[in-house]
């Protein structure tokens, strides 16, 4: 038996753009539509084509 606890979480690229306010994560949530942490559009839980996740998914929200 080997426990795979110890392996890190996915390392994220450095945002590029400036952290949303709560109050837009929380829309965010709303819509089902996020934003990535270089800008991009995409899924409360995806990640962009350029490897950000979102803002969601990074902050540990969904
Ligand atoms: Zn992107």
């Amino acid at each position: 038996m080997s426990s795979d606890k110890s392996r890190p979480r996915a390392q994220w690229p450095e945002p590029t753009v400036d952290a949303p306010k709560y109050y837009e994560l929380s829309q965010w949530m709303v819509d089902g539509v996020a934003r990535s942490t270089d800008g991009c559009t995409v899924e409360t839980d995806g990640i962009c084509e350029h490897g950000h996740p979102s803002w969601l998914l990074l902050l540990g929200y969904v």
